[in-house]
């Protein structure tokens, strides 16, 4: 039985899956790419060394992403997507029938391509009429827009290489000036265990522009650390309010799962005065 190491660049602890069979294996012009099947993982998507998704429980990851913001928007009708290649995010912003047009922002169209290939479950919204694929740096294409969005959610790699750009405060600059007034964004931001001062940092990175800036969480077996966050903004409103119907076609998210996933305001001062205990 052969073995695959994850090469996480921040993560102390190194997984190890078993590899029942390679699908895929090739070099696009960013970065290394990687199919393999496990048991119990089922498919699994790997770039640069780093996994990505996996069939058996990328719903967490995903639906937490994009679920949050279009029940906390009051009307969510166009939707930006940088990154996710994998069309995960996509597919669950298009649950949502009041969206009206979403521009999909991923740099690298071979994840795109491999992911229509081999995971249709997760591309399943990809070639919908309301997706408008742009194959560039998303920070590049938030320059060039105004008051134009109502949700913009950020799906991207590890903070590194080429994603760096997302975390930027130029881009959130440019981010927050794309929104329309009830605007809102989101961003994963890593982990609570492994990263909490890139946790931090990011938050802090978004204060200096955001009005309203808030954290929530999610279980992620796969992901380093598990216990992932999320970091969103908002022009004005708060991200915690539900406003919208729950569309119920999710397995993890809900409205007990929107209240209780943002983190208590006590663990959340303690963690930006960086005083917690571990
Ligand atoms: N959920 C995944 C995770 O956290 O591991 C991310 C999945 S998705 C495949 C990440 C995508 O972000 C990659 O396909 C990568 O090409 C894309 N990406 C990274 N930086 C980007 C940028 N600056 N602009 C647009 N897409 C970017």
């Amino acid at each position: 039985m052969v073995n695959f190491f994850e090469k996480d660049p921040y993560a102390p602890i190194q997984y190890v899956y078993e590899v029942d069979r390679i699908l895929y294996k090739g070099k696009s012009q960013y970065q290394e790419i990687l199919v393999f099947e496990n048991e119990y993982f089922g498919k699994i998507l790997v770039l640069d060394g780093v996994v990505q998704l996996t069939e058996r429980d990328e719903f967490f990851y995903h639906e937490m992403l994009v679920q949050v913001l279009m029940h906390a928007h009051p009307e969510p009708r166009k939707v930006v997507v940088i990154g996710g290649g994998d069309g995960g995010a996509v597919r669950e912003v298009l649950k949502h029938e009041i969206v009206e047009r979403v521009d999909f922002v991923e740099i690298d169209r071979e994840v795109i391509n491999i992911s229509r290939r081999f995971f249709p479950t997760v591309s399943s919204a990809i070639d919908n009429e309301k997706v408008h694929i742009q194959n560039m740096d998303g920070a590049e294409f938030i320059k060039s827009h105004r008051d134009e969005f109502d949700v913009v959610i950020v799906d991207s790699t590890d903070i590194i290489g080429f994603a760096k750009s997302l975390f930027t405060v130029e881009f959130f600059k440019s981010a927050r000036e794309a929104l329309k007034e009830d605007g809102m964004f989101v961003t994963l931001s890593e982990s609570l265990h492994f990263h909490k001062e890139m946790v931090v940092n990011v938050q802090e990175t978004m204060r200096l522009v955001f009005p309203v800036v808030d954290l929530y969480t999610a279980p992620i077996a796969t992901y380093a650390g598990n216990w992932w966050t999320f970091s969103a903004g908002s022009n004005r409103l708060s991200l915690r309010e539900i406003r919208r119907p729950c569309i119920g076609d999710t397995k993890y998210y809900s409205e007990e799962i929107h209240r209780h996933a943002f983190l208590p305001d006590g663990l959340y001062s303690a963690l930006m005065n960086k005083t917690l205990k571990w």
